[in-house]
């Protein structure tokens, strides 16, 4: 059963139309990355899609249930987990509470601490760490690791590699491929376009709210998605 269908979603902040018309759907166990210019409306459209913004239009389905009018903690106990950009972990928290804050009090799955530190061994060493002390990759894991507490189906990143070394966004698609390979549906947000041909199984480009270009990595180029980025449509 397809994880997660985003049909003709509209979104606005106020007077300005912020997404217009957008749809995605994503396979069990497939990586869909979502790239576009700043401001071309990807946060608003995972926001829009986790119930954390209002829906102007359009109608979300997750594993065949539709949630279209369920606010945003229904949606996170349905399956539906938004990490988003920054990563906002608490940070006079140890790793271990930040992980159980994520916890899902209703739904029966496979992740507990233990089994997050089994996937993520270097986590584990850092279970009584401050997470404010963690470098920004550490806590990115930590942020994919309480996402996954609540046993997600499907999990929205938003700018998953936006302040990381290069090392550490290295580790973190290592973590995103080993979900995603459990089966997961993963909708990422990212602005490195050389990354999203490397890992993606879709690449969806937007520009000004609106989706200029629908492709797989085997049919496109960076110069191609940078085109459609601006609004050039192929
Ligand atoms: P970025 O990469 O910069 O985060 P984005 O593709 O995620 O960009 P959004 O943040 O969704 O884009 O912004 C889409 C449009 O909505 C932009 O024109 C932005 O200025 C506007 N916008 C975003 N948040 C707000 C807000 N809280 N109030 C008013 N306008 C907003």
């Amino acid at each position: 059963m397809t994880t997660l269908i985003a049909q003709n979603m509209s979104a606005a902040h106020g007077q300005l139309t912020a997404v217009r018309d957008v749809s995605l759907l994503l396979e069990p166990g497939e990586m869909l990355f979502l790239v576009g210019a700043n401001g071309a409306g990807k946060t608003t459209l995972l926001r829009t899609i986790a119930g954390d913004h209002a829906q102007g239009s359009g109608a979300i389905t997750l594993s065949g249930v539709d949630i279209s009018d369920h606010p945003a903690h229904l949606r996170a106990r349905s399956g539906l987990a938004l990490v988003p950009e920054g990563r906002r972990l608490f940070p006079n928290m140890t790793v271990r509470e930040n992980l159980m804050l994520g916890a899902s009090t209703s739904r029966e799955g496979p992740w507990t601490v233990a089994a997050i530190y089994e996937a993520f061994p270097n986590l584990a060493r850092l279970d009584r760490a401050l997470a404010g002390r963690l470098s920004g990759g550490e806590q990115q894991a930590v942020a994919i690791g309480r996402a996954l507490m609540g046993d997600p189906v499907a999990i929205m990143l938003d700018e998953v590699s936006l302040g990381l070394s290069p090392a550490a966004v290295d580790l973190a698609y290592d973590a995103l491929r080993k979900v995603r390979d459990m089966g997961l549906a993963l909708l990422v947000v990212e602005q490195d376009l050389n990354r999203a041909i490397a890992q993606a199984d879709q690449i969806v480009v937007m520009c000004e709210g609106r989706v200029t270009l629908r492709t797989r990595p085997q049919d496109t180029t960076v110069a191609a998605l940078a085109a459609a980025s601006f609004g050039q449509v192929a």
